[in-house]
């Protein structure tokens, strides 16, 4: 018989390590009072690690060309109407200078798998990027490479990787992605990146198609074992023209009861409150801080071309979604009691 929630929520906030069927009740049982409980404690080991700062990301979304065809993203290949562009390598650096006069100091190269963006290109984007923005860390977002490649492009100076689990169950990472990409191939690259040395960041699209309790519970326990450096969750929203199109979004409150578990069971995480929890509801960043969330990723890439990275329907790119109004997403979380920092904001690993 499955545990009474409370006394799992006891162990979580205990800081013990949870079971599966733990993380199943905590999902299938939750109610109000226990979200809000769950955020409280969160928001206090968020403060404890770091303090009252927010730190800043500028994304920098580098070609919207993509080789891979997974079911649920916007700029799929084989979605014919997606208008594609790619940045060149001197407007790449020219938004990070940009960036940086604005006091961001830490860039997210994010693209799809664009053959054009070689180990050479990139060797040579991101040595001038360290000379342009020297205190700047790099984080790099440009899906699986071989571990050859990553290794490069570690040498080369790139600090940070973002590379989503998507589904750490392999019979749902398979309804959600083609043949020719697996899980096996995922966890790889992210155990290669850890061993190369990066900050590594998963994460997963809360409420994607076929996702229920199970899956979630089994990337709740995924995070807690392998502990990435940062985690990106956000909902799943649906994109026009690709087959889950008619597919529902993700909930928000699921979304942001999930932000304060994943703070609990490994506290020292980068936590983001993604651009997708901003874009589905009013104020979504707000609350995913107070959820316990502590990075937000404004957009630094040309404005003419962020509406092309529409990875889903409605995405968020300007206002303070924007690198430019910075002053006002400030003013955001000022407001809620929070402060955004000119910092690369490292993962505290030392606790
Ligand atoms: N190609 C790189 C990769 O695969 O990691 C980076 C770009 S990819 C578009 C970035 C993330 O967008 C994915 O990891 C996925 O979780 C998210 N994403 C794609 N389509 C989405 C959708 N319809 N709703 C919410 N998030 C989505």
């Amino acid at each position: 018989m499955s545990e009474n929630i409370n006394s799992v929520v006891k162990r979580l906030i205990d800081g013990e390590r949870l079971t599966r069927e733990d993380f199943i009740t905590l999902i299938k049982d939750r109610n109000e009072k226990i979200a809000k409980k769950l955020a409280r404690h969160a928001v206090k080991w968020r403060k404890k690690i770091y303090g009252k700062s927010v730190y800043i990301r500028g994304l920098i979304e580098i070609s919207n060309i993509c080789k891979n065809d997974c079911l649920y993203c916007g700029i799929r290949a084989s979605n014919k109407s997606c208008d594609r562009y790619r940045l060149t390598p001197s407007e790449i650096l020219e938004s990070c200078k940009e960036g940086y006069s604005l006091g961001f100091r830490t860039f997210v190269l994010q693209g799809g798998e664009d053959a054009y963006f070689s180990d050479e290109v990139l060797i040579s984007l991101i040595r001038d990027v360290k000379v342009a923005c020297p205190d700047a860390a790099i984080t790099l977002s440009l899906g699986e490479r071989d571990r050859e490649s990553y290794e490069a492009l570690r040498l080369a100076g790139a600090d940070r990787y973002l590379l989503r689990h998507e589904s750490a169950c392999r019979e749902h990472y398979e309804l959600l992605h083609p043949k020719s990409m697996s899980y096996e191939g995922r966890m790889r690259a992210l155990r290669d990146l850890r061993e190369l040395g990066y900050q590594v960041g998963c994460g997963f699209m809360v409420g994607s198609p076929y996702q229920t309790a199970n899956e979630l519970a089994e990337d709740l326990f995924f995070i807690q074992s392998f502990k990435p450096d940062m985690c990106g969750i956000g909902p799943f929203i649906p994109a026009e023209n690709t087959p889950f199109a008619s597919f529902e979004a993700g909930e928000v409150e699921l979304t942001l009861y999930l932000l304060s578990i994943i703070r609990l069971i490994h506290p020292t995480v980068l936590l983001p409150a993604t651009t997708a929890l901003g874009s589905i509801t009013e104020g979504g960043r707000e609350r995913g801080i107070l959820a316990g969330a502590n990075v937000v990723m404004p957009n630094l890439s040309p404005a003419s071309v962020r509406k092309k990275y529409a990875i889903y329907d409605g995405k968020l790119s300007d206002g303070s979604e924007a690198g430019e109004g910075l002053i006002s997403l400030k003013k955001k979380m000022k407001k809620i009691g929070y402060e955004i920092v000119t910092d690369r904001g490292d993962v505290k690993s030392n606790l």
